[in-house]
């Protein structure tokens, strides 16, 4: 991402970066993933429907979105 100036007056200004979902960090919903108590990396993967779905790229289990 860009750096914001420094020193720039006025309000606050959110910048909503366009990200590729498949790189956004998720909790994975798989109980060993979650002791880890960390976002895990997902890769994205299509099941046997057709159905693109994310998956963990740690251990697999499938990640639902909230899209
Ligand atoms: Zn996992």
């Amino acid at each position: 991402m860009r750096a914001t100036r420094q020193g720039q007056q006025g309000g606050r200004v959110s910048i909503e970066a366009p990200m590729d979902a498949s790189n956004v960090m998720l909790i994975c919903p798989n109980g060993e993933c979650e002791r880890a108590n960390r976002p895990v990396r997902t890769r994205s993967a299509v099941t046997d429907e057709g159905r693109k779905i994310r998956v963990c790229a740690k251990c697999g289990a499938e990640i639902p979105t909230a899209e």
